[in-house]
């Protein structure tokens, strides 16, 4: 078999959707396993939503994923070049092959010509589609329309009566039928191509392999194929992978969560955990496994285990699997990942920022959930709810916080091994333990019962956030503080 070569082929019209990037992976994923090509072409025929910023954001999330294509856009290739904008002549050359065997035609018709046929047809209750009329213009009429200055497109004579079948790598043989087809464009009046004639003649030319890519684009396939057809190509194995829907089973949209891959790098999530997530996402190992690095996804990826349900983006998964990685991190993986959540007084201090970041580690999901914890450390005492309350009227509090705050903020300095000491020389001193020890100095100091190690939230915090807090505490319990 001829070397394996695959194409991601997106469309710059706005950032890399979590749907593309899955597409792209698989298509990476079946190059390196079979030492194959990884392409990435640009489909930049739609002048007006195609933008540069587009182009860019999709190489960076493609490269923040790890995803590295050999051949293509800013790489090259023997193929180049990669975006389509730049092969006009090409599709140019192959229309006109077509035309002089008779397989396409020039078509003159107006928009409201088109338009009037179609309203005709519904109003008829057929399927709109082109009828052909231009087909067998003469060349008189041909020149006539020429001499009017009308610029034509240039349509495919489709055949009629024609099976059309698609052995599919995820769906099975799926068959349409050419009569279902009208004689669709192949190049505008504009001399740009459409994306069905484009994509042909690129991943012909740039002798693809394989084409992985969403099922939205499957009923585009037969008018494809028939294409290849025309052309004498050797055609490509397709495989079309599911949509991914959202948890309540709606195509996945903004609704669901972000869409764009950049969103989920901005949020604190860790390429290494999307990837996995996308891999995960329609496609099932043979082992009843869920962390899979990128080297163990190229060892045991296959279409074969593709599933051709929809998949389900579920939103969960991904922050579960994004803690996974995000626990396993060294220290200065999480100083550098949470930085940018941070504001300055917090990062100005090295040993702080690292105190910090050791301290939640294990508690953040993704490094922006870092913001959610900053109430503990920072600013006024958060409320106390009912059951905070209830434990900060028991007989103990008073005389512990004022032996705790008084016996701390004698030290010179408060690491949290100084802290973690104290405490337990004042439940010692005041015959206090566990719970009852610990608790109203976490709910005084932090004004929750739940959170990371308090001996390292309280040095974290430092005297003045610290003293502040439990001057708060005292009023709130209206006691006079002794320190
Ligand atoms: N430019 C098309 C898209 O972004 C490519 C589809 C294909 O892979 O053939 O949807
Ligand atoms: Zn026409």
């Amino acid at each position: 078999m001829s070397k394996i070569r695959v194409r991601f082929a997106p469309s710059p019209t706005g950032p890399l959707h979590i749907g593309g990037a899955r597409s792209a992976l698989f298509n990476y994923l079946l190059a390196a396993k079979a030492g194959g090509d990884f392409i990435l072409r640009m489909e930049d025929t739609d002048r007006e939503r195609s933008t540069p910023e587009s182009e860019e954001n999709i190489k960076d999330s493609l490269r923040w994923l790890g995803i590295q294509w050999n051949e293509g856009i800013d790489v090259g290739g023997p193929y180049a070049p990669y975006r389509q904008m730049e092969r006009l002549d090409t599709y140019q050359k192959v229309a006109e092959q077509l035309i002089a065997e008779g397989k396409a035609y020039y078509c003159y018709c107006s928009e409201a010509e088109i338009e009037e046929e179609r309203q005709a047809q519904l109003a008829k209750g057929e399927t709109p589609r082109y009828s052909g009329r231009c087909r067998h213009l003469t060349a008189e009429e041909r020149a006539e329309k020429e001499a009017q200055g009308i610029k034509p497109v240039v349509r495919f004579a489709v055949p009629p009566g024609q099976d059309i079948v698609i052995e599919d790598q995820v769906r099975g043989r799926v068959v349409f039928q050419s009569d279902g087809e009208g004689d669709f464009i192949l190049m505008k009046s504009d001399g740009i191509p459409t994306y069905h004639f484009a994509v042909v003649v690129d991943d012909h030319l740039m002798q693809i392999t394989h084409i992985v890519r969403a099922e939205e684009h499957l009923s585009n396939t037969p008018r494809q194929l028939l294409l290849y057809e025309a052309l004498g190509w050797e055609k490509p194995v397709f495989a079309h992978v599911s949509l991914i829907l959202g948890k309540d089973r709606s195509k996945m949209s903004k609704r669901h969560g972000s869409v764009s891959v950049t969103n989920y790098r901005d949020q604190g999530y860790l390429p290494q955990a999307l990837v996995n997530f996308l891999a995960l996402l329609g496609w099932a190992p043979e082992e009843k496994k869920e962390l899979f690095t990128m080297e163990e996804l190229i060892a045991e990826f296959s279409l074969s285990r593709v599933s051709k349900s929809p998949a389900v983006f579920d939103l969960d998964k991904l922050k579960w699997l994004n803690g996974q990685y995000l626990h396993q991190l060294d220290l200065d993986q999480v100083v550098a990942g949470i930085t940018p959540y941070l504001d300055d007084s917090m990062t100005q201090n090295t040993a702080s920022l690292q105190l910090l970041a050791a301290t939640l580690q294990n508690h953040l999901l993704c490094f922006s959930d870092v913001k959610e914890f900053m109430p503990l450390i920072q600013g006024e005492l958060p409320q106390w709810d009912a059951e905070c309350a209830a434990i900060m009227q028991k007989e103990q509090v008073p005389g512990l916080l004022c032996l705790f705050a008084k016996s701390l903020f004698a030290l010179p300095e408060m690491t949290p091994e100084e802290v973690k000491k104290t405490l337990k020389a004042c439940g010692k001193e005041l015959g206090v333990k566990g719970a009852d020890l610990f608790m109203p100095v976490r709910i005084a100091a932090t004004g929750m019962q739940h959170g990371p190690d308090i001996d390292k939230l309280i040095a974290l915090m430092g005297k003045n956030v610290l003293d502040q807090r439990l001057t708060e505490s005292f009023a709130r319990l209206q006691i006079i503080k002794s320190w």
